[in-house]
């Protein structure tokens, strides 16, 4: 059976713990979408991760972690991390990555810095790890497979391509040092040999572990605000976050996917431009971002104060219903505990109206939040294993959300480690 993981709204939900959890009965767990640009961070019994590439999960020895196709696989950076595991003590995973994936380069890096510092104020807050140039260059036919890099006469013919594309770019958009066919090259040839020993014919072996009766899990990235079609366009990632995707970005068939498991936080963040309108600010957003997660709500991958709101059903119905929820899991719960009242934003009022449907992002500019009030609890909830026993005022908290959103809340995190969770 396939499960996907996936997030509602901006990312940061929590897709980490959720999916650490549940890889303890999974066979395999695969990386479908995305790239370093974002990260996951767990807590287990080895200590904490922040994980870019390696899908979570990796800690545990019964399973295989796999880099699908559709991953922007940043070759150094998914070494790295298998290096700084086994430094602490994780015993070896079993990795594989796919010989579909494409590669991240050097100069994708360079170009989406060199893009940001163009842009100036109005640029994307992209956390510059390529990811935008490299989806660019993939669909435009001129990116490297981790299978094409083992044939040298193709290599060298596809690195004068891109140099002869890139250069122009570099020399009268950018401004910048032109690149070097040789040097590609050579870092290929470099990348061929860190990779080498994880490559497979990925779409085979889960067509197999399939009818092996395999439990295999597809672990998202962002969330469904950050798609490039579904989400707040333009101010989104450059690969599909949605559930949907994962048979695309792994390679099975679609009706593999019998459940898939939505992750929301109790409360707002997000990274990076965009619309976010249930956001707040100054002393309220600070006092929420330094209780938030798991020690502060500061991005994984940058370290960038994430901007902090109040949950929205709007947008959380919206990107429960795009990923096809048949589990809501409900994170960091625990992290509310210190308010007297809660705001939730229940609608939008957009040109004097207010609807709960979340609309395209040019209309979003307009919407302003339309609140309701709950009471808070004012206990600390870690701890607590059983429904029955959280607060009253917890347990109204999480059935509005539900009844908001209309999609089932069977899980609530209460805590970052793999055991903080209530099943309902
Ligand atoms: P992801 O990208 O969706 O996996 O999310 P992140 O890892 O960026 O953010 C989630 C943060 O919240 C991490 O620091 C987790 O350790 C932490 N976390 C996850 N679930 C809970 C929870 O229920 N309570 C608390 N306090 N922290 C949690």
């Amino acid at each position: 059976m396939v499960k996907a993981v996936v997030g509602a709204n901006w990312g940061d939900e929590g897709k980490g713990k959720i999916t650490d959890m549940l890889a303890e009965k999974a066979d395999i767990i695969i990386r479908f979408q995305g790239g370093a640009n974002a990260g996951h961070t767990i807590v287990n019994d080895y200590g904490k991760f922040a994980l870019h590439t390696l899908p979570s999960g990796c800690f545990y020895d019964h399973t295989t972690s796999i880099i699908g196709n559709g991953v922007a696989l940043n070759i150094p950076i998914l070494i790295d991390e298998i290096k700084s595991i086994r430094d602490k003590g994780v015993p070896e995973p079993k990795i594989l990555v796919s010989d579909r994936a494409q590669i991240v380069m050097p100069y994708h890096i360079l170009l989406d810095a060199y893009e940001e510092e163009r842009l100036a104020g109005k640029s994307f807050g992209s956390t510059k790890s390529g990811i935008a140039p490299f989806y660019a260059d993939k669909f435009a036919k001129i990116g490297f497979q981790v299978n094409e890099i083992f044939d040298d006469e193709l290599i060298r013919e596809k690195a004068e391509n891109v140099c002869a594309r890139k250069n122009v770019l570099m020399k009268y958009l950018y401004n910048k040092p032109e690149l070097d066919p040789d040097e590609i090259v050579a870092t290929l040839k470099e990348y061929r040999e860190m990779i080498r020993p994880y490559v497979c014919d990925v779409s085979a072996y889960l067509a197999q572990a399939l009818k092996d009766g395999k439990e295999i899990l597809l672990e998202g990235q962002l969330g469904t605000l950050k798609d490039p079609d579904h989400g707040i366009y333009p101010m989104v990632t450059s690969s599909s976050t949605l559930a949907g995707y994962g048979a695309v970005g792994a390679g099975i068939p679609p009706y593999e996917i019998k459940k898939v498991i939505v992750v929301c936080k109790a409360y707002s963040s997000a990274v990076g431009a965009g619309e976010f309108v249930s956001e707040i600010f100054g002393d309220e957003a600070d006092e929420l971002r330094r209780r938030g997660g798991d020690g502060g709500e500061y991005g994984a991958t940058t370290g960038r104060p994430r901007r902090m709101g109040w949950f929205d059903c709007v947008a959380s119905k919206y990107g429960c219903r795009l990923q096809g929820a048949t589990d809501v899991a409900f994170t960091v719960l625990d992290v509310l505990g210190y308010l007297d009242e809660i705001p939730v934003c229940v609608g939008y009022e957009i040109d004097g109206e207010v609807t709960t449907d979340f609309p395209a992002a040019s209309l979003l500019k307009k919407a302003k939040p339309v609140y309701e009030y709950l009471p808070g609890w004012k206990t600390d909830i870690r701890g607590i294993r059983n429904y029955d026993e959280l607060p009253e005022n917890c347990r109204k908290y999480i059935e509005f959300v539900e009844e908001q959103i209309g999609y089932p809340i069977t899980m609530v995190s209460n805590g970052p480690g793999r055991h903080d969770i209530i099943y309902r």
